[in-house]
């Protein structure tokens, strides 16, 4: 007999049929006339109720069916009596296939924080809330590459292992062959990467940007979609050393093309999820709404998670330049009764407290910033004619602060050229890269989106380690 999933179950298509179905019990409850046991399989966040008469099976034939237990179970599929669900079905056979030791099984009925459930990260798969969250996280991947496949991207994939560092920025996981205690020196007792498989210092990938805009120099328009290593060793709710990030590069954008884009993107992909998963992301909103309930009334949020992703799809995005941003900081109340921690004024970087102060607080809704000064950002981003701002962008969302981070390229080779220098990175090093402006290069445009705050934003997760299968944090690689 073919073996029917849970959700599908749930329709009642096969009502009236006997079915074959597999998963893990969540619950098992009943008397002795009669035992409910609750099976999830992982395609839905319900389960489905399997009814198992006392007539047909004994409280031996039962003992090993205890919650994490793996059963394999068949029956007919009929409408429910009881509430809740509408179909259930009535057990003919019950086959363990794995037991869970009920003493040592720590997933037991009773709700557990999202702090102990990162230490068992191997199991929390089996909970209400990841469950929901990992479908959602499908969702969106899928999603992803459905947007730019309908709008003719082509998808490439970039280099993991790589000698440049695209952002000047160091954070960076050194990827070597050599000896790490005994290295081969050079004559100036230098580490000798001459000697290294790759022949150089190579460290994994902080951004397929720079290899994705030669590609867009050849395909119009192309999109990356891969995991991104940042050795980042702070403790933040939005940051992880390893992350996953989509980088899109478009031949003939300019800034504001590149800015609708990303909207566009944004709001397609929330959309898809809130067609595809609407149960899970009301589910994760009821959580949230329970989680607030504890809190005081003046720091509860004002929307309902779903209101919140509806709100999103259908208005538009706050644009303002970070001029009119620093602006905005500073004539804050909040500003005025130093409720910052970090100084604000211009030229700084903004800090994830300024970022969500002014998507949280003052326009209560995303907000895209361009025009950042020029010594803040990265070397390749075009230089804008006031000679101090670059045609940069960055995306905030509420609960998050910076989602996105893109801008127009600078195709100038003179002025990009004077960039490097300006912070030191030369020009041999990139060669490759100056060729596509020294051969046909043209006015370009793209931007990062970590997936990571996508899906903490869709689902409404406090913190990034709750949306990665495997968070990677300093002390945390075990498995
Ligand atoms: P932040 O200011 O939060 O450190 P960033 O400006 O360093 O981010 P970018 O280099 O602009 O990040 O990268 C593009 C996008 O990648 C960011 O907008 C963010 O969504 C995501 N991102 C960056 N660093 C991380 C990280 N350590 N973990 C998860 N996502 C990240
Ligand atoms: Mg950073
Ligand atoms: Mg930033
Ligand atoms: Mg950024």
């Amino acid at each position: 007999m073919q073996r029917t999933k849970v959700k599908d179950l749930l329709t009642g298509a096969e009502a009236g049929k006997e079915v074959l179905l597999k998963g893990w019990v969540r619950t098992k409850r009943g008397n002795k006339y009669v035992n409910f046991i609750a099976v999830n399989d992982g395609s839905t966040i319900n389960t489905i109720q399997v009814v198992a008469d006392a007539n047909n099976f004994s409280e031996e034939a039962l003992k090993d069916v205890t919650t994490g237990a793996a059963v394999s179970i068949t029956g007919e599929l009929v409408a429910s009596q009881g509430k809740g669900q509408a179909f259930e079905v009535q057990a003919k056979s019950i086959e363990v296939l794995g037991k869970a030791d009920p003493e040592a099984y720590p997933l037991q009925k009773k709700a557990h924080s999202l702090e102990f459930l990162r230490e068992i990260a191997h199991l929390r798969f089996r909970t209400n809330t990841f469950g929901a969250v990992f479908r959602v996280r499908n969702t969106l991947a899928f999603a992803v590459h459905r947007f730019f496949n309908e709008k003719g991207f082509v998808y490439m994939h970039t280099p993991i292992i790589t000698a440049s560092d695209a952002e000047g920025a160091g954070e960076m996981f050194r990827v070597t062959t050599l000896d790490p205690i005994n290295p081969p020196k050079t004559e100036d007792g230098a580490v000798n990467y001459a000697e290294d498989f790759f022949g150089k210092a190579t460290n994994l990938t902080v951004s397929g940007q720079l290899e994705g805009e030669l590609a867009a120099m050849a395909f119009s328009d192309i999109y990356t979609f891969g995991p991104t290593f940042r050795a980042e060793n702070s403790n933040t709710t939005r940051h992880l050393a390893e992350f996953w990030m989509i980088e899109p590069e478009m031949a003939f954008y300019d800034l504001k093309m590149n800015a609708d884009l990303a909207e566009e993107f944004i709001k397609y992909i929330i959309r898809y999820a809130l067609e595809n998963n609407r149960e899970d992301i009301e589910f994760l909103g009821q959580r949230l709404t329970e989680e607030d309930k504890a809190k005081p009334q003046n720091e509860r949020q004002e929307m309902t998670l779903l209101e919140k992703l509806e709100f999103v799809v259908n208005n538009d995005f706050e644009r303002v330049t970070y001029t009119e941003a620093i602006d905005i900081l500073l004539n804050s109340n909040h500003y005025k009764k130093k409720k910052f921690q970090y100084e604000v004024s211009w030229g700084i970087d903004l800090q994830s407290e300024h970022e969500r102060y002014l998507v949280e607080k003052h326009f209560k809704k995303p907000v895209i910033v361009t025009d950042y000064p020029k010594d803040i950002k990265a070397f390749y981003m075009r230089l804008n004619d006031d000679g101090k701002t670059v045609a940069a962008m960055d995306i905030l969302a509420p609960g998050i602060g910076e989602i996105v981070g893109g801008s127009q390229r600078e195709e100038r080779l003179d002025i990009l050229v004077e960039r490097m220098k300006g912070v030191g990175i030369h020009e041999e090093d990139l060669w490759w890269y100056l060729d596509t402006r020294r051969f046909g290069g043209c006015p370009h445009a793209g931007f990062g989106l970590g997936f990571e705050r996508m899906v903490q934003f869709v689902t409404g997760m406090g913190n990034i380690r709750d949306v990665i299968p495997f968070p990677r944090t300093p002390q945390n690689a075990e498995f």
